[in-house]
């Protein structure tokens, strides 16, 4: 294990045992519920958009140190971005995560999640906000599920 992928792993734990905006948002415009069968995650969104911006974020639930290392991290990528922005952020994320695609520019801290991509399993749990989020953003009432 090299110094960067010992690095990650540190900031991983650390959003695990200290999540950021974990806090469920009563005046939330967008809300989400996200389901990982396979390991069990469940994690729902809380947004609160104005005028095209994403002014806060929450998200409460339970599951493992990936999927809510996950969350913490996009909490806190979210806060200030405009719609368009998130989206474009989840696609970088995604690809990141399911093809291992080394385009981390502009993604920030979220670059720790990319050694999940090596464990397929894992892959799902790290996603699951993120779907979550889609579908917030999006007014879908079903639950997001990563299977
Ligand atoms: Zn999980």
């Amino acid at each position: 294990m090299n110094d960067l992928q010992d690095l990650y792993q540190q900031v991983i734990i650390d959003h695990n045992h200290n999540p950021r905006n974990f806090k469920e948002i009563e005046q939330a415009s967008h809300v989400a519920k996200g389901h990982n069968p396979l390991c069990g995650d469940k994690i729902d969104i809380y947004i609160i958009i104005k005028d095209n911006l994403i002014t806060d974020v929450g998200f409460t639930g339970s599951g493992c140190a990936i999927s809510k290392a996950s969350s913490s991290l996009m909490t806190e990528a979210l806060i200030g971005k405009s719609i368009d922005e998130a989206d474009h952020l989840f696609e970088k994320v995604h690809d990141m995560l399911t093809k291992g695609k080394a385009d981390i520019e502009g993604i920030g801290k979220l670059a720790v999640l990319s050694g999940v991509h090596k464990f397929p399993a894992r892959v799902k749990c790290a996603i699951l906000p993120w779907r979550t989020l889609k579908n917030a953003l999006e007014n879908k009432d079903q639950i997001a599920v990563t299977e």
